[in-house]
This record gives structure tokens, sequence and C-alpha cells, in this order.
């Protein structure tokens, strides 16, 4: 049972448009391509969780404050006992040595094992801090079938790709008599969750230095026509209904400029679809409230 469901986040739709819509720094690619590999990972890893036959409570991408210390968590299914796992979706060679983690041919990355205990006891102290006792099993998990690790360690608390069948059978047997305490831990959890703004470390942009153009729902890109009610894709011939790639545009740019009180002129502006304007005025008009009067009105 999933308590708290795992959505892509803001940072990675935003992050989504302005890479395909200006030209970003390198190191805001990386760091996007990052946060959605990762995020592909942890989806994987739902799937696997999603199947657990026996009584367990799951509570996904939590990030919570302990001792002044904010800390993330992948992923926790609470049986008899809680589990804690952070997932990792690293492809390719990797190899261990001093206590640190290598890919083959690169410099050193965190340590996830680290940050899993980094996680485990942050999260001991905050239960504790609420008055529950409950053994805690924290795993680092390989979520990738592609990823090895050389030299890796025999007594760490990791699972890679070839043990998770076996893994996830044990933990499926394990004990889940649950109680409303659990429950009560559970909902204490989703109810701890901290909101971040997605709008911290993101690169500056401007609307002026944005590619125009509406785009495909499901290939992202702009070489869209519009045919009666229906805009059509040339790139993979996929289709959509008018309304509602206008009302996708519009999305965008609420996300890109959250303070921005969004016009007609707006969204015909960025969509830059051959549309009569009083058409996209119907269509905002029926789907957000207008505030304001003729040429200055806006919605929210
Ligand atoms: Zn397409």
């Amino acid at each position: 049972m999933f308590l708290k469901p795992r959505t892509e986040s803001d940072k990675i739709k935003i992050l989504r448009i302005l890479n395909a819509r200006m030209n970003l720094p390198e190191s805001d690619k990386q760091y996007f391509l990052n946060l959605k590999k990762g995020f592909e990972g942890e989806v994987m890893f739902d799937k696997l969780t999603e199947k657990l036959e026996n009584e367990s409570l799951i509570v996904n991408d939590l990030l919570l404050k302990s001792n002044n210390t904010t800390f993330q968590i992948d992923s926790i299914v609470i049986k008899e006992t809680l589990y804690l796992f952070e997932v990792k979706n690293y492809e390719g060679d990797f190899y261990y040595q001093s206590d640190n983690f290598y890919p083959m041919n690169g410099n050193k990355i965190q340590n996830p094992l680290h940050q899993l205990n980094r996680s485990e006891s942050l999260l001991s102290q905050l239960l504790l801090k609420h008055g529950y006792r409950i053994p805690i099993e924290a795993w680092v998990v390989f979520i990738n079938p592609a990823f090895t690790l050389y030299q890796s360690p025999k007594d760490k608390p990791i699972i890679y790709p070839t043990q998770l069948d076996f893994f996830m059978k044990k933990l499926n047997a394990s004990p889940s008599k649950l109680n409303g305490r659990h429950h009560k831990l559970a909902e204490l959890l989703v109810s701890l969750h901290q909101h971040e703004s997605p709008y911290k470390e993101l690169p500056k942009y401007e609307d002026d230095q944005l590619k125009k153009g509406g785009t495909c729902k499901t290939c992202h890109s702009f070489s869209i026509s519009v045919n009666g009610r229906r805009i059509i894709c040339e790139e993979c011939g996929c289709e959509e209904d008018l309304e509602s790639a206008v009302m996708r545009s519009v999305k965008e740019l609420k996300l890109l400029f959250p303070d921005k009180k969004i016009t007609t002129n707006d969204v015909l502006d960025w969509c830059q679809v051959k549309v009569a304007k009083a058409r996209i005025s119907r269509i905002l008009k029926k789907n957000l409230k207008a505030s304001g009067y003729g040429q200055w009105s806006y919605y929210e």
C-alpha cells in the first residue's frame, strides 16, 4: 500500500523544459540527466515494492528534517521492521576501494553507504523524538541490471541487481502484523515531509532567452502542426487535442514563471501555433479563472 506515491518533481519538469528551449550550461545539463536517471531508477524500484503481497506500508520520496539537518529518503517499507532504501541507478562498471566507489574511468563518487548511514541515524533520532521505537534495516539498492561493482565488499548492506529477485521474496515473507501504531508512524512520516522550492539551484533564465513553440507531448519535438481541433507531431505522428496541448503549454509557463500573470498573448507567443487568438482565449476561459477585464485579463 503506497501512502505517498512518487511523482516526477517540478525541478525535473522545469529542467526538461529549459533543456529543450535553451542551451543549458553543461553542469546543469548533467544535473538534469542525473536527476532524471535517479527518478527512473526509483520508479523501477517502486515496480518491485508494489508487488509485495503481505501487508506493508510504503512511503516514498521523503525530505525530512532531524537535528536541523535535511535528508532525503528514496523509499521506506514498513512491516514489523522499518526498511529504508537508498536506490541508485548507476550504470556500467564501478570498483570499490578503501571505502570509496569509483566509476571505472573516473573520479570518486559520493559513497552511497555513507549517505545511507546518515539517513538511517537521522531517521532513527527523528522517530525516537516522536516516541517510536521500531527496528530499522537500511539498504543501498543498485537497481540497474547493467551495474557491476568490482572488489565489492561482502559485509555491507548492498543489494545488487542480481539479488533483487531473491531479496524481494524475503522481504515479502518477513513478519508483517501491522497495528494502528504502524499506520500512525507512516502517517507521521508523510506529515513530516518538507516541501522544497524547485527553483533553488536552477540556472538563470529569462523569457526572451527561451525558444518558443508548442511541443509534442510524447517526444517533445517542436515539429507540430495544427489540424482542426488536433495537433499532430511530424516526428512521431502522435496526435493531441488542441485544448490539452494549450493547457500543457500554460502549465509550462506557470512552472517556469510562477509569479507571472498569464495572458492570452503570452500563451500565443509561447505556443506559436497558427490558431486564432479567440480560440486560445476560449480554452483559457474554460479551464482557468480569469481576472481583470478585456485586453488586461489574465488567468490563474
Ligand atoms: Zn512527437
